[in-house]
């Protein structure tokens, strides 16, 4: 397997054709995965915004005040503001943020960015990611699969790595149970997250800083002869660490 990124791809503005972009960069073949950055799937898509388009809210106010007294930085109540109307439940509200966005990722300050925004003050994800990522693939000509990625924090772990927020062409995930391993155990739980592993193996190759490599192709890597699962966040039911967080709802 192999991941290179596509070389000079311009800086993305609203209204641009990603697919196009790529397809006239690089040379894909079928059965390539190209995992594109949200940063630029959300450029093109228009998701910038400026923090005057937030008028705080009293729940934003008390959210930022709050923050500020436990952090001792300035809060901003409208980024707050940013914060809950791109979210449908609040996970933890201190000592950040942490909520779900409406496609289901759950992530810190729902996802926003600061940087790489082209200018604008806030860059928000991709409204509907797996949408984006079926249009990059129908922009493409060879038979691809397309991951669309963010840099994310992990409970438990310091550091960020690349996660898949979107999918075109793969199943989230490929599902080993039943098979053996080489003692002849059948395995029982293991659902392997192969569109989280493929973000993240792009996120190496990306960057986080000016490289301007948005997109990345992972090329000789096959999915393999395994059942596949479209599921990769978990529902709140089945959630025991979400369960255990106290929860509220934002609608
Ligand atoms: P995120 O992980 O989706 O939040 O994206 P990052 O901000 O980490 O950027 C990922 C990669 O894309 C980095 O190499 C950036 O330099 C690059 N990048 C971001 N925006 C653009 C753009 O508009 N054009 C190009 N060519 N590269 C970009
Ligand atoms: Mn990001
Ligand atoms: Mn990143
Ligand atoms: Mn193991």
């Amino acid at each position: 397997m192999e991941a290179f990124a596509v070389p000079g791809l311009p800086e993305f503005e609203a209204g641009d054709d990603i697919a196009h972009e790529i397809e006239a960069a690089s040379d894909l073949r079928d059965g390539d995965v190209v995992c594109v950055a949200s940063t630029v799937v959300s450029k093109v898509e228009g998701r910038t915004a400026d923090l005057a388009d937030y008028p705080a809210g009293p729940r934003a106010r008390e959210i930022a005040a709050r923050l500020e007294e436990l952090t001792g930085d300035e809060r901003d109540p409208r980024f707050a503001q940013a914060v809950l109307e791109e979210s449908t439940d609040l996970v933890m509200d201190e000592p950040f943020l942490l909520t779900e966005t409406r496609f289901g990722h759950v992530g810190v300050n729902a996802g926003i960015d600061r940087s790489n925004t082209g200018g604008a003050e806030l860059l928000l994800l991709p409204r509907r990611p797996s949408e984006s990522a079926e249009r990059i693939r129908d922009g493409l000509d060879a038979d691809v699969s397309v991951v669309v990625t963010d840099t994310s924090g992990r409970s438990f772990r310091h550091g960020q790595t690349g996660v898949a927020i979107g999918w075109a062409g793969i199943p989230a995930s490929r599902d080993w149970r039943g098979e053996t391993d080489r003692d002849g155990h059948e395995l029982e739980v293991t659902v392997e997250s192969v569109v989280d592993e493929l973000a993240a193996t792009a996120n190496l190759v990306s960057g986080e800083g000016d490289d301007g490599t948005p997109a990345v192709v992972v090329r000789d890597w096959a999915f393999g002869d395994h059942e596949g699962s479209e599921n990769l966040y978990r529902d709140v039911e089945g959630d025991f660490v979400r369960q255990a967080l106290r929860g509220w709802r934002y609608d």
